[in-house]
């Protein structure tokens, strides 16, 4: 807490549509009266011996506030600068990312019973960026898999499952065809197992859970999933598009010292600055970080009242819940409903 009695976070604001679902966040918590000052802080990178690294004034916030909320940034295509995302991640060693997905009662969508929760490897497999040209015409990519980092993503996983009264966990892999990378991640998984006798572990194929979870998202309730690096990526979009899109869903990126916490969307370059952009996913991040952080009633409060303006109808959602609303009318609709 600081000297006003508050807690401070670190606010990167983002990029497209991240300042116009950042500033609902705001506004949202000044109305709940959350005990959170923001500390706004600036990712621009700069360029530093020709790597890609992020402005120490950021750094030494995140590192201070251990807590950070994040807008989505940007990451331009094939300019040289490694993604500030991954960037991020690495520079606070955030090993797990943790993908929640529910279904939003009293938006319809053909599943009423989705409720998949999926940890993300943050640090290496296929997002590594160890990537060449051999000869021209010829390129190669290398998906790097340490035992270091499956365990620690592995063991968060299991303690997940212990935590929160879950009996299993389940690991997504390719080990059919990657034998020794995802090979390798499932062994790990397996010797870890012997630590937890009261989870049951399960391993299940990308491609049949794939094909499971948009036949029946049901099979995947009370399980925790962990899984390598791009895996997760694709199967965390899966699961949002059965719960009505990216516009929903939030996560969490965890490390030992440090969480930041962001939509699982991107800047929406198409509708930024439109007015059309959903907070929901920010903000239902920024209820993860508040639970985190031990603030149960604050996340609560928003929580219901989010979802308490999304089923009030769709002059009271925004576009790509099939309404009408702007960012700012349901930022409004949300503060009406706070206790
Ligand atoms: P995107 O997630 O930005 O957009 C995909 C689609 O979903 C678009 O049609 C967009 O309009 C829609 N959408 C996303 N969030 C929405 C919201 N809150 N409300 C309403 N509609 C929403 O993916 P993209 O277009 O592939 O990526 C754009 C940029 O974002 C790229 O530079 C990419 O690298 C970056 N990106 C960043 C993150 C991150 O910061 N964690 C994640 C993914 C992509």
């Amino acid at each position: 807490k600081n000297s006003n009695g508050k807690y401070t976070v670190s606010l990167i604001e983002g990029d497209g549509i991240g300042t116009e679902i950042s500033k609902a966040v705001k506004d949202i918590y000044h109305a709940a009266k959350v005990p959170i000052d923001w500390e706004v802080v600036d990712v621009t990178p700069t360029l530093v011996n020709g790597k890609t690294t992020i402005p120490d004034s950021a750094i030494e916030s995140i590192n201070r506030n251990k807590v950070a909320l994040k807008g989505p940034l940007a990451t331009p295509i094939g300019k040289g600068h490694v993604s500030m995302n991954l960037t991020l991640r690495r520079t606070f060693n955030l090993f797990a990312n943790v993908r929640p997905c529910k279904s939003v009662v009293g938006y319809k969508t053909p599943y009423e019973n989705v409720d998949t929760l999926l940890i993300r490897e943050n640090t290496e497999g296929e997002y590594s960026g160890i990537e060449h040209t051999v000869v021209p015409g010829v390129v190669q990519s290398i998906k790097l898999i340490t035992r270091e980092a499956s365990e620690r993503v592995i063991r968060y996983a299991y303690e997940y499952a212990l935590s929160r009264g879950m009996k299993k966990v389940l690991v997504v892999h390719k080990a059919s065809i990657m034998k020794v990378s995802d090979g390798l991640f499932l062994e790990v998984a397996r010797e870890l197992a012997k630590e937890y006798p009261s989870i049951d572990l399960s391993v299940e194929l990308i491609d049949n859970t794939c094909l499971r979870m948009v036949q029946d998202p049901a099979l995947y309730r009370d399980v925790v999933m962990v899984m390598p690096n791009l895996y997760g990526d694709i199967l965390s979009d899966l699961a949002s598009g059965l719960i009505g899109g990216l516009g929903l869903t939030p996560s969490g990126n965890m490390g030992d010292e440090v969480s930041i916490f962001e939509a699982v969307h991107g800047s929406a370059p198409d509708i930024a600055g439109k007015g059309l952009a959903n907070p929901t996913a920010l903000l239902l991040s920024s209820v993860m970080m508040l639970r985190h952080m031990g603030l149960n009633d604050n996340a609560t409060n928003i929580e219901q009242a989010v979802f308490g303006t999304i089923a009030s109808g769709p002059e009271n959602r925004t576009k790509d819940l099939k309404g009408t609303a702007t960012t700012s009318h349901f930022a409004e609709q949300i503060i009406k409903r706070l206790k």
